[in-house]
């Protein structure tokens, strides 16, 4: 047996990381447009209990990479494996996560493939049995169509956010499979000295109902009264952007973003939030999206379902008025 559509997994603390099952829905989605059969690879040191996770994932075939070079990521390592792995299955398309690890490895295994490498996409179309992948370029201002030519295989990376993790068709066990890799061949030049938890998660916003998340726009940590007032009166969680953050106005966990969480409340309430693509990943498949910026030409309008373009000094205290009066 052989696969088609190769997915990329990578786990943390031993299981499956949520933009890894996004990558497996892109994969059964391309999947299912272009009649082919859909792997999961894993790499690490004692994948079994994984593999038993991957196999219920709706996959036709997992590949387990099982080595102790492999047990910490290193950029040798892996793409060392992988360059092995794709050659020897031949697949048609590889799909990774866009993740920091997947940047730092994926050009260095294009080119050792000499395959192409289409980074960082927000989704795909077809155009007759061709998909087009589609990427944003100059900050997210325009969004640029890939179609790729050459011989397969095709490395395609997609942004966190890209699929929706619950979309996942999680039918069958797939078979699981080791691979042949001889890491003898690889030489792997650094040592992982330790791993930077980069924001200890400490509230779990994927699970609210309603969030109001501040950008920017509301200028100084004084203000943020005025948000923590409309959060309340809409029984809402709080959450911001990363400048927000950055300054230490609200905790790092509040983040939400492609470095923060990604979240899909019935009601995400943007307050002074410009809607960069980073911020856009994490809840752009949020239920009810309203906006409020003082400039109409704000990104975040192009997804908002509600877009009030005024000064948030203004509207805030309104719309609290108005919430709270319907009580
Ligand atoms: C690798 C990387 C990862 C990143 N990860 C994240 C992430 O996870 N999350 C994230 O959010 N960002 C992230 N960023 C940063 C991102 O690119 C943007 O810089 C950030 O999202 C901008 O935040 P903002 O919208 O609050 O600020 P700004 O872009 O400065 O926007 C402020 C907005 O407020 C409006 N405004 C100003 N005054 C008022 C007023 N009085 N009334 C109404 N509106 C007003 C302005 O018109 C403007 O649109 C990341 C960047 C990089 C490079």
């Amino acid at each position: 047996m052989s696969v088609d559509i190769l997915v990329v997994a990578e786990q943390r603390d031993g299981a499956l990381s949520r933009s890894t099952v996004e990558a497996i829905v892109a994969g059964q989605n391309l999947g299912s447009d272009l009649g082919k059969s859909v792997g999961l690879l894993l790499l690490g040191q004692n994948l079994s209990d994984l593999a038993d996770e991957a196999a219920a994932k709706g996959v036709q075939e997992v590949l387990l990479a099982d080595h102790e070079k492999l047990a910490d990521y290193t950029p040798d390592g892996y793409s060392g494996a992988l360059q092995q792995v794709i050659e020897a299955e031949n697949p048609d398309y590889v799909l990774f996560s866009h993740t920091y690890m997947v940047r730092d490895y994926a050009p260095k295994l294009a080119a050792a493939l000499g395959k192409p490498l289409v980074s960082d996409c927000i989704h795909y179309r077809m155009e007759g049995r061709a998909p087009i992948f589609v990427r944003q370029v100059f900050q997210g201002k325009i969004d640029a169509d890939f179609a790729l030519q050459g011989d397969a295989p095709y490395l395609v990376s997609f942004q966190t956010g890209a699929f929706n993790a619950d979309n996942l068709k999680a039918e069958g066990t797939g078979a699981i499979r080791a691979t042949n890799i001889d890491m003898d061949r690889v030489e792997v030049r650094t040592k992982v000295l330790e791993i930077f938890e980069g924001v200890k998660q400490e509230v779990d916003l994927s699970k609210a109902e309603r969030i109001v998340s501040v950008g920017r726009g509301i200028k100084k940590p004084e203000n943020m009264e005025l948000v923590k007032e409309l959060a309340e009166a809409l029984e809402a969680d709080i959450a911001a952007s990363r400048p927000v953050c950055d300054d230490g106005w609200l905790p790092l966990d509040r983040q939400i973003g492609s470095s923060g969480q990604t979240v899909a409340p019935k009601l995400y309430f943007a307050v002074g939030i410009s809607g960069a693509i980073q911020h856009i990943v994490g809840m752009k498949n949020s239920g009810t999206i309203v906006a409020v910026n003082k400039d109409p030409h704000a990104p975040i309008f192009d997804i908002a379902d509600y877009g009030i373009v005024g000064d948030l000094f203004e509207v805030i205290p309104a719309v609290v008025t108005a919430v709270k009066a319907r009580k």
